[in-house]
């Protein structure tokens, strides 16, 4: 199922969750049997080769994908998760976000050092989101091997701000205008 076919699943939401936000709703991909399927299997079929040993998936979305992805590829599942949610000690970070702010945490124990590690959300839009969690990975010396995403808002430049961190970015659907 091509890109074209996969971007037919996403419904536009205008003016959610507040007014001027397009919400770039997933479920009806989703819910598709071939449409989750063809997520799953091209995300993984891009990372097989790369020796993942920790997907760590954004909630609560990303933890959608991160988990098929994970077990296909036979690579541990870590989340990370808003603040307080985690039982255990935690390292955290703030950022702030297309609408709002937040702070994101991981426990202290989710990745060791040198585990070769992919993120993966749902969407990246300005990249503030996925710089958190690679901020999270980095103080726990991990080595990033890819930023993966359903979705790419490209018109907002997230991946120009993620260019530092020298992972690889990979999305399967992008929107180059708003
Ligand atoms: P950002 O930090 O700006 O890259 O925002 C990415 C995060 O916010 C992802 O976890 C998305 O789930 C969510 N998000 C931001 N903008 C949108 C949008 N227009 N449609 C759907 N989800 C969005």
């Amino acid at each position: 199922m091509p890109e074209m076919e996969l971007k037919a699943y996403v419904r536009d939401v205008p003016d959610y969750p507040k007014p001027g936000i397009v919400f770039k709703d997933l479920t009806p991909l989703w819910k598709d049997p071939a449409a989750f399927r063809s997520m799953v299997e091209r995300m993984v079929s891009h990372f097989r080769e790369s020796q993942v040993e920790t997907v760590v998936a954004i909630e609560s979305r990303g933890l959608i994908l991160g988990s098929p992805i994970a077990y296909a590829l036979g690579a541990g599942l870590v989340p990370v998760r808003k603040a307080g949610k985690l039982p255990w000690r935690t390292v955290k970070v703030s950022y702030s976000l297309e609408y709002g702010s937040a702070t994101s945490e991981l426990h202290t124990d989710a990745v060791a050092p040198g585990t070769r590690v992919l993120i993966v959300d749902d969407l990246l839009a300005t990249g503030g989101t996925v710089e958190a969690a690679i901020k999270l990975v980095l103080h726990l010396q991990g080595k990033i091997v890819g930023l993966a995403f359903l979705a790419e808002l490209a018109f907002l430049k997230g991946r120009e701000r993620l260019l530092p961190c020298g992972a690889e970015i990979f999305s399967l659907i992008q929107y180059g205008e708003p």
